[in-house]
């Protein structure tokens, strides 16, 4: 869950990511091939690997800048008063075209 922008409820937000990565020992040689290759990233492992902290990173640089509904209005604008009231811009057009 995180808070929508626009109307600042909640919103729920999927996260599906799919990483690979090559896990090489602090010391160990990386290889050449491991600077060309994007379709992993090597990771320098100091002992164990906490995937834990792993999948909390990747979540979180999956999850969207801004978070927004579908469809949502501000606080205070509800959907009937939005609906009811004209767009500022087609009433400029009606001005328009009642000139000419
Ligand atoms: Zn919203």
């Amino acid at each position: 869950m995180l808070q929508c922008q626009r109307c600042l409820e909640d919103v729920a937000v999927g996260v599906r990511s799919r990483s690979r990565f090559r896990l090489v020992q602090a010391g160990e040689e990386w290889g050449d091939q491991d600077l060309d290759d994007d379709t992993y990233e090597a990771l320098e492992l100091e002992g164990l690997l906490d995937v834990r902290t792993l999948i909390e990173d990747e979540v979180l640089l999956s999850l969207p800048a801004i978070a927004l509904h579908d469809q949502c209005s501000p606080p205070g604008a509800g959907a009937d008063a939005d609906a009811a009231k004209p767009s500022p811009f087609a009433e400029l057009g009606r001005l328009k075209q009642g000139k000419q």
